[in-house]
């Protein structure tokens, strides 16, 4: 096998552990300090780094699957983004890895964004063929193969490109929400419980712990059912992608208030929890997607700026959030909405969404809701909408 010593990122990451060593500017240090490495890469600092046994310095790695590191030793697995942290002596410093891969590939007329530590210039070799932004996005321009020149600081790396007629891209599948952490909750159980709690850690008003829901007004079809084989799309499509996704439960046999689901998903901190739900109404022409965010956060009394940055998160996300699924089903578009009536919501420390994806007492949506294209639809507009709430390409474009 190919083994390449760095001496680039060695350095970089020599610096780092230095700073660590002698303290004090570790964190300043870091901050500035970044990575590029490419697929199969390796970087070892030996048994002894500046008269420090490596094995007494605690290295992580954000994402191993990206780039692992073991006892020193550097590995570049995947293309993706990470971050390299090590300590010692009771301080930390850490620096952001950017793993480019070997090749890749772009459809005609697609942009893929590389895997950037954000400081990276880019040549490309034959610009018929591609072009490349300074932000490191490839668009495919005409078929054929040419090479992308990557540099970064002293660094310098060549990726082959092919730009082919159709298929997917190599780094979108994977890689697309590689660090992503999202957490899902498909609405209700198999069987209710009735039991009060309280409806938010501010005030005394209390809620059924978990209630039954609606159900299909044709196909009789329970709501939790339908909610769940939704979020079981949305779970693989989101896992395929790279992200790492929590749900709060994958049967319908469990007992999980909507308090313990909010803590779960808060403790796991997740970037966005998607709360999937259908809804219900005696008026059987009620239909369309709706989605609910918070209007005050509970937590705000003992950390007003963080509670104004979650709200104003989670207000983001809810309009990607309908946009996507409305673009992607051809869904009716009812609103956003802020409220403080929901438990989870509330006792939620992370952003966190309700989403109705559709009346099951409207016979049309029952019918839609429970098809399996329609549901791969809503699992597509949702990825979608993580895709940009995390300031990444969308990963489907909506065909006919
Ligand atoms: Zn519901």
């Amino acid at each position: 096998m190919k083994r390449f010593r760095l001496r680039a990122v060695g350095a970089l990451l020599a610096a780092l552990v230095l700073c660590t060593a002698l303290a004090g500017t570790a964190e300043a240090g870091a901050k500035r300090a970044s990575g590029l490495m490419q697929e199969g890469d390796t970087v070892d600092f030996g048994p002894v780094f500046r008269g420090i046994p490596v094995s007494n310095i605690l290295w992580s790695s954000q994402e191993q699957s990206v780039c692992a590191i073991d006892e020193g030793r550097l590995e570049a697995v995947s293309p993706g983004q990470t971050v390299i942290s090590a300590g010692y002596g009771g301080r930390v410093a850490s620096c952001g890895v950017a793993v480019l891969p070997l090749e890749l590939t772009v459809p005609l007329g697609q942009i893929v964004s590389l895997p950037s530590v954000g400081r990276e210039r880019y040549y490309i070799e034959d610009g018929h063929i591609a072009a490349v932004s300074r932000d490191g996005r490839v668009i495919g321009l005409a078929e054929g193969d040419t090479r992308l020149g990557v540099s970064c600081g002293k660094q310098r790396r060549i990726v082959q490109v092919h730009v082919t007629e159709g298929g997917s891209a190599n780094l979108l599948q994977g890689n697309l929400l590689k660090g992503l952490r999202i957490g899902i909750d498909p609405g209700h159980q198999g069987t209710a419980n009735s039991e009060r709690e309280r409806v938010s850690p501010v005030g005394s008003d209390t809620k059924a712990k978990v209630s039954s829901g609606t159900q299909g007004v044709d196909s009789g079809i329970p709501e939790h059912e339908t909610n769940l084989s939704i979020a079981i799309k949305l779970r693989d499509a989101l896992d395929t992608l790279g992200a790492q996704v929590y749900m709060t439960r994958e049967s319908a046999d469990v007992n999980i208030s909507n308090i313990e689901r909010a803590r779960k998903m808060s403790e796991l901190n997740v970037d966005l929890v998607l709360r999937l739900h259908c809804n219900g109404n005696n008026n059987p022409s009620d239909s369309g997607m709706d989605v609910y965010a918070r209007k005050t956060c509970a937590y705000a009394g003992k950390d007003p700026a963080r509670a104004q940055r979650l709200l104003e998160s989670e207000k983001r996300a809810a309009e990607l959030v309908l946009d996507e699924m409305v673009a992607a089903t051809g869904g009716k578009r009812n609103a956003v909405h802020f409220t403080d009536k929901y438990t989870m919501n509330n006792w939620s420390t992370v952003p966190c969404l309700l989403v109705e994806m559709g009346y099951l007492t409207n016979s049309g949506e029952d019918a839609l809701l429970n098809d399996d294209t329609y549901q791969e639809r809503i699992a597509q507009g949702l990825v979608n909408a993580v895709c940009l709430y995390a300031g990444r390409d969308r990963a489907y474009s909506y065909g006919n």
